[in-house]
């Protein structure tokens, strides 16, 4: 059965960076919604010009917009073994539609490893983020909107996963690689 692992965490939390890892390493692709959104901008498609409007104010695009997107990408060949999802499902709803993708592919949620960062460390990293890389959803104003999504729409599905057993939380104020070994462990067994 194909393998398909939900990465959970905040904003800055450092799945982007373990996702791109466990990729590597498992030959599983990562499926980053926010990567996805970023190349449908820079392509300027029609998917990318709408996502903009939200992405830019820190709030989710739309659930039937985004559940598209990620049903486009997960029939493509190269997920047919599974996949690492980053920043997907975000709300409840989401998660909802996710299951009914797997079902569609007689597949089911592995493991939802949870990569815990506190809220002092979160802010601080982002900050740090926003001078490096210049996303345009850095700055300050953005980012506390993105907390406050995260904490009122996206925290509420800890308790949806590990109500079904799936959720596994790791210690993210580690190393990156002594996070990476963790998130191979929770991965593999
Ligand atoms: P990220 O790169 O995961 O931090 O995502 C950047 C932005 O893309 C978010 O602040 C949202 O505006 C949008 N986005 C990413 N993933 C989703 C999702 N699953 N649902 C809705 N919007 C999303």
């Amino acid at each position: 059965m194909a393998t398909y692992v939900v990465l959970m965490g905040a904003p800055g939390a450092g799945k982007g960076t373990q996702a791109k890892k466990l990729e590597n390493k498992l030959g599983l692709p990562q499926v980053a919604t926010g990567d996805l959104f970023r190349y449908n901008q820079k392509h300027e498609t029609e998917l990318g010009k709408l996502a903009r409007t939200y992405i830019d104010k820190g709030q989710l695009v739309p659930d039937n917009v985004t559940v598209a997107m990620v049903r486009a990408r997960l029939i493509q060949p190269d997920c047919a073994q599974g996949v690492i999802l980053d920043g997907f499902p975000r709300n409840t709803n989401q998660a909802e539609a996710l299951e009914g993708l797997l079902a569609e592919f007689h597949s089911t949620i592995k493991v939802v490893p949870y990569i815990h960062v506190s809220q002092d460390e979160l802010v601080k990293r982002l900050l740090k983020r926003a001078e490096i890389e210049g996303r345009s959803d850095d700055n300050e104003e953005t980012i506390r909107t993105r907390m406050k999504v995260y904490a009122e729409q996206t925290q509420p599905l800890l308790d949806y996963y590990q109500d079904k057993g799936l959720l596994v939380e790791v210690n993210g104020e580690q190393d990156i690689d002594k996070v990476f070994q963790q998130l191979l462990e929770v991965v593999s067994k």
